[in-house]
Parts: C-alpha cells; structure tokens; sequence
C-alpha cells in the first residue's frame, strides 16, 4: 500500500501532495480487538478530499489479530 501512495503522490503536483499528507496524518486507524491507534500515514495509506471508506480490514501490528479498523479525524 505504501509503494502505490508512493506512486499516486509522485504523479501530483507538489501543492496538492503536501496537502494530502496533511490530510491523510488527520486519520487515526484504531484496532477493535486491542485499542491501539495508529495515524493513516503511518500505516502508509492515503486518505484526501474524504475519499475511500471509514472501515480498513487489516493486521493489527499492536495485538497481531486480524479485525476491521475503525477510521476516525483527529
Ligand atoms: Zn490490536
């Protein structure tokens, strides 16, 4: 995931990438199984202009349990 943001972030002009990493560092991914919060960017994801869903199924890298994320602003 982290090499397609990498992709998607050099085809855009400069102005619109520096704020899509504002925008995505505003997203918090919280684990349902453990708690633990993690930001989007951190995780390597990309999240601008509010687009793309509020759940991510994944890996949490805290408990190791596979359970749907939570996406949440600030
Ligand atoms: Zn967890």
């Amino acid at each position: 995931m982290a090499i397609l943001r990498t992709c998607i972030l050099a085809l855009m002009p400069q102005s619109w990438r520096a704020s899509a990493e504002a925008a995505t560092r505003e997203w918090r991914v919280i684990c349902p199984n453990c708690g633990s919060t993690n930001t989007l960017w951190d995780l390597g994801g990309l999240r601008w202009k509010a687009t793309g869903s509020k759940v991510w199924p994944r890996r949490c890298g805290a408990c190791g349990k596979i359970g749907v994320h939570t996406l949440t602003r600030g």
